[in-house]
């Protein structure tokens, strides 16, 4: 059709809008940051495309982004000669939010501006915020391989309604051409196009041109704003660290810095050259079974796929990168990838590269806590999937610990305060730490001063039960059997009160001991050797078991 249509947004998009352009004024050059990322990926998913038609790349020239200002118009605009949309992809693309922990996301969100701008960030802002700067938004598009009338012209004001009509459109790619609010006109000067492409855009791949028409005694110019080399071929020593941010940026959607990279060339048969980042906090569907997940693939600097999930365990779901495999084929499709024993070395090699870099971020007592917070619990998986590492990540687990009141101690530190006739290392499972504290079963550890690890985790239970020893010292459930600290020998199970006990719960209970284990407390309940604690229970019992 060729007549204007009107689409209301979805209802997630006017609320996410709305908080937006408030939470995130004083942040508001980041718009561009955004759409030039969107330009990036468009001329990426082209060159992939291209790879199966050629034509496709023909028509379109050479990728670029470039950027065009028009001072009279008060318009700046951010295009591609990218894959271009179609007119229900412009629907779909700019209408809705297609991602899961959108309800739970915009259910967070406290109306307190500061706190809610981060969170946004978290959530990732993307398109929509054209709408922080600009008060009325138009895109036009036509996707390459398309005819010359296919074109679409998308159009809104940002409040709750869009407007979607046919174009003709002789270039293939996508503009989007933002009418400037008063307030930020700002983004019609060249220099200060040029210092926002510089701080948030540089590493771009493709080259950011920027156009300004001739204006009154000023000539019209073009120049290319950044360097057009992917970040990862170029030499670490080369690129600085605010540069390594924004490209992480560019690839997570992530709003804040990440926790820490690391950046490697490998060269050999099993060539591949990686750059893998540590975000600083969880996404919000971290626990999500249909979060994208795992790395960006390239061939030889053309982009492949996102989400290849192929190159990382799911345990460390939470990586952000890059992974560029020159040696791959470049039609090879997830399917391929799943079985491929090439992929399979790079994900074994990229996985003790991650291993490394936390434990090294292990070390630092600032930011291993942090680390820890947002991502422990999701590295516990690994203890159950990954026996090759298992050691490794033992040694990057963090617990409470009966010997601190505060903070978290590592199984490596248990070993070092132990006294060396100590041949165990004993753990107590609780519903917390607290609870955890305040068990009868500690109480012969703390009289004999023997250190008992403190397990509240929900996985921790199945976690542990993957761990029987660490550096050769078996790990011992405190609350389970007989203990060997007990001195059962001189206790005497004969005594009448025991066998009284004995008769009257033995309905409750298998066995009734008289021990030592207890100092305050007259009694406690033990688990047998082979049954199952209650969180595991409880985790079958949910998961219908
Ligand atoms: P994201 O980039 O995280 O997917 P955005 O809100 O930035 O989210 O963009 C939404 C979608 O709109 C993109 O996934 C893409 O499909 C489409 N899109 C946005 N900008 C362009 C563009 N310049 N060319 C082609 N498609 C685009
Ligand atoms: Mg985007």
């Amino acid at each position: 059709s060729t007549e204007k249509q009107t689409h209301g947004f979805q209802a997630e998009v006017s609320r996410l809008l709305n908080l937006m352009i408030h939470s995130l004024y004083s942040n508001r050059e980041i718009f561009l940051r955004e759409l030039v990322s969107n330009a990036s990926d468009a001329c990426d998913k082209l060159r992939f495309k291209a790879l199966d038609d050629a034509s496709l790349a023909e028509s379109a020239g050479e990728p670029a982004i470039t950027l065009s200002v028009d001072k009279d118009a008060g318009t700046l605009s951010v295009s591609d000669n990218g894959i271009g949309m179609d007119e229900a992809e412009v629907i779909e693309n700019l209408g809705t939010i297609a991602r899961s922990g959108t309800e739970k996301f915009l259910a967070s969100l406290s109306g307190d501006q500061k706190k809610d701008s981060q969170l946004i960030g978290q959530f990732g802002v993307g398109f929509y915020s054209a709408f922080i700067v600009a008060d009325r938004v138009t895109v036009e598009s036509r996707k390459a391989g398309e005819g010359v009338d296919t074109g679409v012209r998308w159009e809104s004001d940002g409040q709750g309604e869009f407007t979607v009509e046919r174009i003709e459109r002789t270039e293939p790619g996508t503009s989007v051409i933002l009418h400037l609010r008063d307030d930020a006109k700002a983004f019609l000067d060249p220099f200060k196009l040029r210092q926002v492409v510089n701080q948030y855009s540089d590493h771009v791949a493709f080259p950011i041109r920027l156009v300004t028409p001739a204006n009154g005694d000023e000539e019209a110019s073009e120049e290319t704003l950044n360097s057009a080399t992917a970040l990862w071929q170029r030499p670490k020593g080369e690129i600085s660290d605010d540069e390594y941010q924004s490209f992480y940026k560019h690839i997570s959607h992530d709003f804040q810095d990440a926790q820490t990279w690391s950046h490697n060339k490998v060269e050999g048969k099993l060539e591949y050259t990686s750059l893998l980042y540590i975000p600083a906090r969880a996404p919000f569907d971290l626990y999500h079974r249909d979060a994208s997940r795992g790395l960006k693939l390239y061939v030889q600097r053309v982009f492949i796929m996102d989400d290849a999930e192929q190159f990382m365990p799911q345990y460390l779901r939470f990586i952000k990168g890059v992974v560029d495999a020159p040696n791959l084929p470049l039609n090879v499709s997830r399917e391929l990838l799943q079985d491929y024993g090439p992929v399979r070395k790079i994900r074994a090699a990229l996985t003790k590269r991650v291993l490394q870099m936390l434990k090294k971020l292990g070390n630092d007592e600032e930011q291993y806590p942090a680390f820890w917070a947002q991502f422990g619990q999701v590295l516990k998986e690994g203890i159950g999937e990954d026996p090759d590492n298992r050691d490794a990540i033992a040694a990057l687990l963090r617990f409470a610990s009966s010997s601190q009141e505060e903070g978290l101690t590592s199984l490596d530190t248990y070993l070092e305060r132990k006294p060396p006739e100590q041949d165990k290392i004993y753990y107590l499972l609780a519903d917390t730490a607290s609870a955890a504290r305040q068990s009868p079963h500690l109480e012969v550890f703390r009289k004999k001063g023997i250190e008992v690890l403190l397990l509240s985790d929900p996985v921790d239970e199945w976690m542990i039960s993957y761990l029987d020893s660490y550096k050769d010292v078996k790990l011992v459930n405190a609350a389970r059997g007989e203990l060997d600290l007990d001195e059962q020998n001189d206790v005497d199970q004969d005594n009448p009160l025991v066998a009284r006990l004995k008769a009257s719960l033995a309905e409750d209970v298998e066995t009734v001991r008289a021990t030592q284990r207890l100092v305050d407390s007259p009694s406690c309940l033990v688990l047998a050797e082979d049954q199952l604690g209650p969180q595991m229970r409880r985790m079958l019992e949910a998961a219908g078991q």
